[in-house]
Parts: C-alpha cells; structure tokens; sequence
C-alpha cells in the first residue's frame, strides 16, 4: 500500500510547532509495510487543504491527515473536507454522548464549541476518539481512502493505533520491508564511503544502502522490500557483512543510543565507572543517567569547570593547571585518576576543552577538547578537534568520550 501524510497547521509552517506527526507516522507505517510516498505541510486554509487533496501523488492509495480537527474558528480540515466529498454536517447524538461524558469526568461544563465536536460530516466513517473530543473520520473516493486525525500527537497515536493499523492490517497484502541500521562512530561519511566502496559496489540492487549523518556518527541504513522469508536473512547477511568490515567502528547494530549500548557492556563485565567533566558541564552524566537502571554502574561525577574544583574535589594539583593549562592531555588525566580514587570506581572518563565560540587560542583551538579515561590499563588521554559551535562541541565531546570507553571495555 502506497500512501502520503498531509498536516495542517499554520504553527508548522512558521516553525512554532515542529511536524512530528508525520515523522512518528512515516515510522509507523513503514514498520507495517506502507510505503509513505510524501509528507505536506500546509495552512489552515480550505484553499491550501484542497489543493493538497487535488495534488496527490498518482500512487498514493491512503491519504493520512492530521490537525484543524479542533472547534475553533481556526480549524478548518472538518468542513473543507465535508464540502470536498460533497456531503453535509450533521449533529451525532452518540458522539455527543461521549464528548458529555468526558467532560462530567473532568468536571467541566460543556460549551457550545464542545457540542459542535459532535457535529460531523454524513457519510464519512467516524473514528471514534476514545481520549479526547475530535473524532477522526474516513472518507473513500475513487479507491483512494483519506483518514483525518486530530493534531495532537497523544490523540492522534491514540487513533492511528485503535483504528487505522487494525484496518491496515485487515487491508493489506504481505509485502515486509525490511530495515536494518549499522551505526558507526568516529569516521566521517566521505572516509565510510571510501572504505566500503567495494562492498556497496556488489550490494544486490534488491538492497538499497543509504547514509545518515549526524555529528560525530553516520548510521548506515540497509533496506528491502519482499516476502518477508525471503529480505529478512538478505539483509541479515549483509549487514554481518558490513559489521566485519568496519569492525571497531561500528559501535551498534540497530541500537542507536550508545550509552545503551556502554549500560550492557558495564552489566557485563560487572564494571563501575565515574565521570570528571568540566567543558561538558554534567551533560554526560545527564546522559547515563537517563538509561534505566544505571545505578548498577554509574556511582557518579564531578562537574569540575574552575581550576579551584579540579584541585578541591578531584585534587588536580594547581602546578599541574599552570604548566599545562585546564585544556591538556596531563589535566585530563589527572582528572581522571583523581575521579577514579576518590568514587573506587573501575573506570573513569574525564573531559577537558573549550567548548566555545570564544576562549581559543592558536595552540588550543575553539573545539579543542582533551577526554581521559582512567581503568585497569592505566590511564591516557586523547585529544579532539571538534569546531565552534558550543553546543554541538558538548555533543561530540560526550560522543567521544562514550566511544573512548566503548573501546577500552
Ligand atoms: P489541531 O488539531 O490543529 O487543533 O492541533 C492541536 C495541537 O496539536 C496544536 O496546538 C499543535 O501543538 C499540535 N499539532 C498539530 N499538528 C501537529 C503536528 N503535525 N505535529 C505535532 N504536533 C501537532
Ligand atoms: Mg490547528
């Protein structure tokens, strides 16, 4: 089944409200086999909204539509809609029904823009909303179905799970699309490219391989669509392939998250670890700890940003600071070996740099970023490049010093 997502909203197109409808739809129906030929976003207008419906793409057999479902003034999807499948509005008593009870549950009285929710385009099918008072609805013309969704995301989830992918399901052919995600860190896409050129070269053009990057990691994406017996172990195949061939710098086969990733291997290996960050301000730690059960191994972190708390609290000696500067590979490592004495941990990350835009110098460049690790193998450092943008240089440092770990576990 092929289909295409329209959203309908005037906060999306000046950026107020970002379009996550159709992202966490397109992933929905992509599980199930539906292949989302396009995502619009258009005005509340009834001229923008039949303009879109009259500009469908040729394959397009579903047509999901989400927001202007509300009973302001500037919701504008249920009557435009009504006019473009030439019917009538009519009041629903049992959709009236439902909207009454839910508001004696909250308490509220009823008004007259609450009543009108229950007024309804004749002939369409009614989507019933369980969770709040805008009902979807189905229409049907020239074998092309159009489903209309309430904008917010909670009701529209609600809906597309209670009555649109059970019908799917009922009228859908078994075609499997199979994706498969190699995620990789460290290497940039072109130096990627390079490396497995060959091997993108002999993929069988039933297989498509597609790029996505973002800083500090590029997710290779395999993708295939067939009879499920047939695409599943295809794509197995290559991406065990393609896993062996960059080996280190794969850090995860369908698993985005790589402190999930660093959460099972410290179970594993029944390892503690503890964070000295300074440039990255207890982002890292923020991280961990947004993992379930990260109290198994994360005991905990030092947000040491003054040269006073590197020597207070992780006993960074100030010599140490003036000889070398905050920003060094000795600085780094003394933050770590000090975080791993003082929490007993078994490894320790630490991370050091400038994180920017301004404070560089022309030895240590805005982006210079130094992360140590201390372990059972001693303790080193590396030092980082990154570039001048502050919040994108936090992220890359934390990145790296989860990779750092990674490779040491
Ligand atoms: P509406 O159904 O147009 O009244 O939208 C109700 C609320 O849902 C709006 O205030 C938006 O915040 C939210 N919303 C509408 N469309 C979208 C969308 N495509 N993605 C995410 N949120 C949306
Ligand atoms: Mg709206």
């Amino acid at each position: 089944m092929q289909a295409e997502i329209i959203t309908i909203g005037d906060e999306l197109l000046i950026g107020q409200t970002i379009d996550t409808n159709s992202a966490w739809m397109g992933e929905q129906l992509n599980k199930v086999g539906v292949e989302v030929h396009q995502i619009r976003s258009v005005r509340d207008r009834p001229d923008s909204i039949v303009t879109a419906l009259d500009s469908l793409h040729p394959e397009s057999r579903l047509v999901l539509i989400t927001g202007g479902l509300g009973p302001t003034r500037d919701d504008k999807t249920k009557a435009t809609l009504a006019r473009y499948f030439n019917t009538t509005l009519e009041f629903n008593p049992d959709v009236f029904a439902h909207i009454d009870a839910l508001f004696r549950s909250f308490g509220r009285d009823l008004s007259r823009l609450n009543r009108d929710q229950a007024v309804l385009p004749v002939g369409a099918a009614l989507l019933k909303n369980d969770v709040g008072t805008a009902s979807g609805m189905r229409f049907e013309r020239n074998g092309i179905f159009y489903v209309a969704l309430p904008g917010v995301p909670y009701e529209m989830k609600h809906l597309m799970e209670t009555h649109v992918f059970p019908w799917i399901r009922r009228e859908l052919q078994d075609t499997h699309i199979e994706h498969r995600t190699v995620y990789t860190q460290g290497v940039p896409e072109s130096e990627l490219a390079h490396r497995i050129a060959a091997f993108e070269e002999n993929l069988p053009d039933t297989i498509s391989l597609a790029y996505l990057p973002s800083p500090g990691k590029v997710r290779l994406r395999l993708s295939s669509q067939g009879e499920r017996e047939v695409v599943v172990p295809q794509v197995d195949a290559q991406v065990k392939a393609l896993t062996e061939l960059l080996g280190e710098v794969v850090y995860s086969v369908d698993e985005e998250e790589m402190e999930r990733v660093l959460a099972r291997m410290l179970t594993e290996r029944k390892a503690r670890l503890a964070l000295a960050e300074s440039c990255t301000g207890g982002y890292v730690a923020h991280r961990l700890t947004r993992i379930p059960g990260s109290s198994a191994w994360f005991l905990g972190g030092v947000v040491a940003y003054s040269n006073e708390a590197k020597n207070a609290f992780l006993g960074v000696a100030p010599e140490l600071i003036a000889r070398h500067g905050a920003v060094s590979e000795e600085v780094a490592m003394a933050m770590a070996s000090g975080a791993r004495t003082r929490f007993n941990s078994d490894y320790t990350l630490s991370l050091t740099g400038i994180a920017g835009p301004d404070g560089g110098s022309e030895e240590k460049p805005v982006g210079t970023v130094w992360i140590g690790i201390s372990g059972p193998e001693g303790t080193r450092a590396l030092r980082h490049r990154f570039g001048t943008d502050r919040i994108r240089n936090i992220e890359r440092s934390a990145l790296a010093a989860f990779d750092l770990l990674r490779k040491s576990l």
